[in-house]
Parts: structure tokens; C-alpha cells; sequence
């Protein structure tokens, strides 16, 4: 099955020539950059207001941006990766840019140069998804490859890096792109620390974002991926849209060649580093109760504001603050398996009882809310009502393709072989200098 996004948009495009990346400035870059000056702060521990210091807005201008931003516009929380984007004419701030991470918008204050600010607005970006092949051969780490070789010559409005904003978005491309590819993708079937040689070569169908309105490209995800050793070794993954069982809505997942998932059913654990505080079992001393009683879960210590996981695909059945776990999300999956999450600072915008989440899905933030002496996530799960072990419990894996949906999916391979193909064409020696002197 094909979701509308495949029809729409460009063209599959050969693109792994970088140097076009850095061809030179067209002159409305230069004129731009010349009058336009853009200062961008990363929020890195969800204060606004640090990030809008280090984008050099201050006394007035910082006093109503916060009051904008929260009251008017409603931005109540900022979280690590949001940016801010300040635009000075010849020294006078005249916009503010708030941008959420992974959002399809952006917060903007407008400013009277030298006077205050005059209009404010929520701006939802258009967009339309395109899907572009890319062929990187690794050369020292996979990441310095995909930023060799994976970026888009599109990327900035003016193809070039300008400015500070530019480069951030770069460096968040080739981060998302890498993750999605080592973390989740090929974090199965390939360990990275051990098995990389330089000399591999990565082949990746990757669907993208444009904006219209900016000129500007966004990763999206990954839609199939070949990893090609020196030595001889490929592992592959391929896309097949469907609807899964416990959900109307369609969904992107991953098979290799012959139709097995390449994901188990949970990931192993909730956020994306942490060390375990307290372990499973069947009784503890409580720290805050002080008195002994079962632990079922698995807590990880890690700072407030991690980004805590979806561990498999499943609904959300409940989502609010309560008692000892205080904000915690709870979800329920296929085959009888229930997780819950506690102690959140946030939950994650845009979802609600109901919503059915992927695997690896961001659902909230790490917190110390409720029962709790600092921040970290209580992790439980349930099977069949019963709690059990994450630890120990041997995780089935995804259920495989079959019947009409293999049959579909195979046809679908051998599509997707006909660009791999060409991707993988190598060109061929230019022929010897015939004769000389
Ligand atoms: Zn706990």
C-alpha cells in the first residue's frame, strides 16, 4: 500500500555530490548576509530565557519576547533542541524566530527596529515530502560520512552555509538522519563500535521536507537502507506501509528481504542513555516511604528533560498525574503486554489518550514528579495484568509479513532494486591518454 506522499513531490534524484554544496554564494546570499544578521541559540536545558540572552536580545526586547512568547502565544514549554533564531538590521532586532523541535512551524515575533514589538503570530509551515537517494562510502565514522555525503545541496535557501542557523540545521540533519539509521534502522543487525571498516558503503532512500515558503529541506526519515561492508557482508531493510491491528491509522515499518521485522517488540529501555538506580524486585526500601515494599519496574537516573521512549508500538491508555508516579503514561501493545512510564516532567505535545505511538516515539520527559527523590523514569511492565521483569522478559519479536501482504511487499522490493541498482552503478575508469608525444 502506498500512502499519497510517494505520488506527490519530486523524483528520485542521484545526489551525493557534495562540493556542489559549497559552491559559491549567490549574490542574494551575500546581500542578505551583509544586512541580515541572524544570532541562533540551541535551547539546551529547556530555559527560554538563557537561549534568548545568548541570541543577544535583552532588556525590553527580552521582557516582552517572555511575554509573548508564554502568555500570547502560548508556548509553555521549551525543551533541549528547540531553537531560537534573532534577526538584527544593522544592529536593531526586528524578528524573533521560536522553533520547536521536530515542529511544522515556528513562533514569530515581528519588531519595530529601534521600537518595540508589533505583530506576533503562530506560523505553520507548508510543506511537501520528496525522496532523494544518497550514497556515502565511509571514510573515518559513519557520521562524518553522512555529512560528507548525505545532505541535501538544498538544504538553506541559498544552497550555501550562511549563517549560524544554517549550520545548526545541518548538524541536526545529519544527527537525525544518523540516528534513525544506526539507532534504529540497523541497530539490530549491526554493531557500529565493532563492525565498521572504512571502505563500507551506506545506500539510503531518504524522504525529506520542503518548505516553499523558506527554501528549506528537512530530514524526515529514512524509507530503505543498504549497508554494504568492505568485506562483503550487505544487510538491507526495506518500507512496507500498513495498518497494524490495534490501530486504523497507516504506518511506515521496516522488513529485510523476506519479510522478517527488524525491530523485537520493545526497545530494552526507555530513554536513550541512563544507568539503572534501582532494579527490579520483590521488595525494597522505599526512599521516600521509608519502609519496605515490591519495586515493579525498572527506574533510570538521567537528567531532567531526557527524552523519554515509546519501548513498542501501542495506544495510550492513560496519560495524566497520579499519586506516588506522578505524570505517567501508560500503554498498551499487542500479545497482552502493557508499559507505563512515571515520574515525567512533560508529556510530549501533540498526543493524548488514544493516540497510537511507534516504537521509539518521544511520549514525554524525564522528572521527578510524584514519589521521588531526583530525576528519573519508573519503567514498568505489565503481561496479561501481571507485572513482570523488563529485564528478564524475553521480548518476541515483531510479527513477520505474510499472505497478501508479502506478496505485496516482495513486488515492492524489486521496485526499489531498479534505483538500487542504478545508485550502485560505479563509473567506470576514464579511459587511458591514447599516444602523448
Ligand atoms: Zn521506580
Amino acid at each position: 500500500m502506498k500512502p499519497p506522499s510517494w505520488s506527490s513531490g519530486s523524483c528520485w534524484e542521484l545526489d551525493s555530490d557534495v562540493a556542489r554544496l559549497h559552491r559559491s554564494i549567490d549574490s542574494l546570499g551575500a546581500i542578505l548576509a551583509d544586512t541580515l544578521q541572524v544570532r541562533t541559540s540551541v535551547i539546551g536545558d529547556g530555559f527560554l530565557g538563557g537561549a534568548l540572552w545568548d541570541a543577544g536580545v535583552v532588556g525590553n526586547d527580552y521582557v516582552n519576547t517572555c511575554i509573548i512568547l508564554r502568555d500570547s502565544l502560548r508556548w509553555m514549554v521549551q525543551h533541549p533542541g528547540d531553537t531560537l533564531a534573532a534577526s538584527f538590521t544593522h544592529g536593531e532586532l526586528v524578528e524573533i524566530r521560536a522553533i520547536p523541535r521536530g515542529g511544522r512551524g515556528f513562533y514569530s515575533i515581528s519588531f519595530e527596529p529601534g521600537g518595540g514589538p508589533v505583530s506576533w503570530s503562530y506560523v505553520r509551515q507548508e510543506e511537501w515530502t520528496r525522496i532523494r537517494a544518497v550514497t556515502c562510502t565511509v571514510t573515518s565514522t559513519v557520521w562524518e560520512s553522512l555529512s560528507e555525503g548525505g545532505l541535501p545541496r538544498d538544504l538553506t535557501p541559498t544552497g550555501s552555509i550562511l549563517t549560524d542557523r544554517d549550520s545548526t540545521r545541518a548538524i541536526a540533519y545529519v544527527t537525525e538522519l544518523q540516528h534513525e539509521l544506526t539507532d534504529r534502522l540497523l541497530a539490530f543487525d549491526i554493531d557500529f563500535y565493532y563492525d565498521v571498516q572504512v571502505g563500507d558503503r551506506v545506500h539510503l532512500l531518504i524522504e525529506e521536507v520542503r518548505y516553499p515558503e523558506s527554501s528549506e529541506t528537512g530530514f524526515r526519515r529514512i524509507l530503505a537502507a543498504k549497508y554494504e561492508f568492505a568485506a562483503g557482508r550487505i544487510v538491507e531493510v526495506f518500507p512496507f506501509y500498513h495498518t497494524p491491528d490495534s490501530s486504523d491509522v497507516l504506518v511506515l515499518d521496516h522488513y529485510h528481504r523476506d519479510g522478517a521485522s527488524i525491530r523485537t517488540m520493545f526497545l530494552k529501555m526507555p530513554v536513550p542513555f541512563g544507568r539503572i538506580s534501582s532494579p527490579f524486585s520483590g521488595s525494597r526500601l522505599h526512599p521516600v516511604l521509608g519502609y519496605s515494599r515490591a519495586h515493579n519496574g525498572i527506574d533510570y537516573a538521567a537528567p531532567a528533560g531526557t527524552e523519554i521512549y515509546a519501548v513498542g508500538d501501542g495506544v495510550i491508555m492513560f496519560r495524566q498525574s497520579s499519586g506516588g508516579y506522578g505524570n505517567i503514561v501508560r500503554i498498551r501493545h499487542g500479545n497482552g503486554y502493557e508499559t507505563g512510564y512515571g515520574h515525567m516532567s512533560s508529556f510530549a505535545a501533540g498526543q493524548a489518550v488514544g493516540t497510537y505511538v511507534r516504537q521509539g516515539e518521544i511520549i514525554g520527559y524525564v522528572g521527578s514528579t510524584g514519589l521521588s527523590t531526583g530525576p528519573h523514569v519508573h519503567f514498568e511492565m505489565k503481561r496479561n495484568g501481571q507485572f513482570v521483569n523488563p529485564a528478564e522478559e524475553i521480548l518476541p519479536p515483531v510479527d513477520p509479513l505474510e499472505g497478501d501482504e508479502l506478496v505485496e511487499f516482495q513486488a515492492e522490493v524489486r521496485a526499489l532494486e531498479g534505483f538500487w541498482a542504478r545508485m550502485s552503478e560505479e563509473l567506470p575508469d576514464p579511459p587511458e591518454e591514447a599516444g602523448g608525444a
